[in-house]
This record gives structure tokens, C-alpha cells and sequence, in this order.
């Protein structure tokens, strides 16, 4: 659906054409390995505290091994940086009020995948989590969101309003009734975690002294960067912030789901209607840019380009999880 509304010839090209990008931003990484940490690792292992206390592996094992999953399933070299920045950002998350809140309800379903028929048509998704509140008698679909946006920690209304417009909440709340096989008050809850691309930077003090020679300079600033580990502890002390994370409930009223429901029927009818799916140049940088840009400016083609993959060709693997 949002693909469909963002530029219709990338959707030509992968769900017609089922050609998809060979390679996976860092960004993406990060927000794979963040879902692994907080949901496989540090939610399942919150569920299950409250029955045992054996045999439970730590949760960073999780973000490594799906890490080395993600390099032999995609041929890729996941680097450390991307490793360690879900682990802190998983762990510090257990810090907050706001796991509190999180822990504090029921969990009944973790990453649990569904599929729903609506409108005619079959849709497929996953839940990150699913939380009960037997107070309020209040079912809640969690969703777990890693964004470098500051206005999604902030609550700026462009984040947090447009949310009531999103395609996600009006598929997964009817998907929600149908797993449960009832009528229930259903919210969105959002667990937000700005992300960071920081990396190693020098030690503070390091400057380049009258005379010394260039390459001497960058010899010496090359032994004064940031260890990995030092890296690594100054950003757990930054995500000790608690301003880096942020949670909020959605209601979508039963009236604005049957009318968005509306829109979503339009913009499927519009899309079963293309002829030529016009491509949308505002769209080509976004999410780090587009690795269809070749094909479409003519430089290369789909059975051509090397940032290309035809799907059938990755071995059947099933898709990410977000
Ligand atoms: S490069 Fe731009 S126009 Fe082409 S598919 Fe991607 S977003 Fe659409």
C-alpha cells in the first residue's frame, strides 16, 4: 500500500517485475537486528522471567547470531558498528518507564506473522507484539519503530498525528479481531527509538602542531581515534538518555477505519487500473535512495543492474520481518 502511493513504477518493478534491491542499508540493518534485540531477545525473555529463570540465553546472542543469519542469507558483511548500535539500543530501551509500560501489560504475541483478507484482496504483515490490558480490557498492537528522526522522540505532530492516516494501523487492527475471533478495543502502542550514525571520532585535544608534517598529522590522528570500545561506551552512556526513546498510544476510531478503508479500496482499484505506473521523482531519494534510480533513468535494466535482485533467486528466503 505505501509503495503503491509512493511511486507506482517501484511497485511495478517489485511486486510485477519481482525484481528487489540485492543490498540492505545500514539503516535497515540496525532496525532488523533493534526488532531482534528488543523483541526475540529482551521481550520474550521478560514473557518467560515471569514463569522461569533457566536457560535463557543472554539477548545479545540473539542480535549476534541473526546478524551472521543476515550475512550468509544476503551475502553481505554486516559490520560490528550496526551490530553493537541494536544491542545498546535494545538494552538501554529495557532502561526506560517506558518498558515499564510495555511489560507491565499482558504479552501474549511476539513477531507473530498474519494474514488477512480484506477489501477482496489478501494481506500479509507481522506483529512485533501483542499486549493486553486486563484492567481497561484493552488489546494493544506493538509496533517497535527505530527512526533517525528527532521529531518522532519529540512528538512532533508531522510523526505522531500522521500516524492516524497510516495504512498500518487499518490493516492490523481488523487483523488483530480476526486472530482473536472477536470484537475488541484495539490501540496502537508505538515504541520509538531514535537511532544515531555515530561512529569512533577523535580524542578531544588533538590538533595539528605548527610545523609537523601533513602525514605525520594524519599518522597521529589515525592512533587518536575512539577504540571500538571506547565508541561503544559512549554511546551506551548517550542512550543512557532517556529522551532517545519514546512511547504513545493511537486510537483510530471504527468510523476512520471504515474511511480510510475507503481510500485504500480507491488506491488498489487505481493500481489494478495502471497501464504505464508513472514513475515519481520526489520519491528517488528517500530512505537512503532508490537502487531502482538506474532503471529508471535508463542506464541500466532490471535483468542487468548488480544492485538488483530477481526475488525467486534468493533462494526462497522468507521476507524481513518489517
Ligand atoms: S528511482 Fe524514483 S521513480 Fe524510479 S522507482 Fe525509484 S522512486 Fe520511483
Amino acid at each position: 500500500m505505501t509503495k503503491s502511493q509512493s511511486c507506482l513504477r517501484k511497485l511495478k518493478y517489485e511486486k510485477i517485475d519481482k525484481y528487489i534491491p540485492r543490498n540492505i542499508t545500514s539503516s535497515a540493518l540496525v532496525g532488523i537486528l533493534t526488532h531482534v534485540g528488543v523483541l526475540e531477545g529482551h521481550l520474550k525473555m521478560a514473557k518467560m522471567l515471569s514463569s522461569s529463570t533457566e536457560g535463557l540465553d543472554p539477548p545479545e546472542a540473539d542480535v549476534h547470531l541473526r546478524a551472521r543469519e543476515l550475512e550468509l542469507k544476503h551475502d553481505i558483511s554486516v559490520s560490528q558498528f550496526d551490530i553493537e548500535r541494536a544491542c545498546i539500543y535494545s538494552a538501554a530501551l529495557t532502561k526506560t518507564k517506558h518498558w515499564k509500560t510495555l511489560t507491565d501489560l499482558t504479552i501474549t504475541h511476539i513477531e507473530h506473522w498474519f494474514e488477512v483478507e480484506l477489501l477482496g484482496h489478501k494481506f500479509v504483515g507481522v506483529f512485533d507484539a501483542i499486549g493486553y490490558d486486563p484492567k481497561t480490557d484493552t488489546h494493544y498492537v506493538i509496533e517497535l519503530k527505530t527512526t533517525s528522526l528527532e521529531g518522532a522522540v519529540t512528538g512532533a505532530k508531522s510523526w505522531w498525528e500522521a500516524k492516524q492516516m497510516d495504512n498500518q494501523p487499518i490493516i492490523y487492527i481488523p487483523a488483530l479481531k480476526k486472530l482473536l475471533g472477536k470484537d475488541i478495543n484495539v490501540e496502537m502502542m508505538y515504541v520509538v527509538i531514535k537511532t544515531t550514525s555515530s561512529k569512533p571520532k577523535l580524542r578531544p585535544g588533538v590538533k595539528r602542531k605548527k610545523d609537523e608534517l601533513k602525514e605525520d598529522y594524519d599518522l597521529r590522528k589515525q592512533n587518536s581515534v575512539e577504540t571500538f570500545d571506547e565508541w561503544s561506551a559512549r554511546l551506551r552512556e548517550d542512550y543512557a538518555n532517556p529522551s532517545k526513546f519514546a512511547l504513545d498510544t493511537v486510537t483510530i476510531l471504527d468510523k476512520d477505519v471504515e474511511s480510510r478503508m475507503n481510500e485504500i479500496s480507491d488506491v488498489i482499484t487505481m493500481v489494478e487500473n495502471q497501464t504505464s505506473f508513472p514513475r515519481n521523482p520526489g520519491n528517488c531519494s528517500s530512505f537512503g535512495g532508490c537502487a531502482f534510480i538506474d532503471v529508471c533513468l535508463g542506464n541500466s535494466s532490471l535483468e542487468t543492474d548488480s544492485n538488483l535482485i530477481k526475488l525467486e533467486e534468493k533462494s526462497k528466503e522468507e521476507s524481513l520481518p518489517f
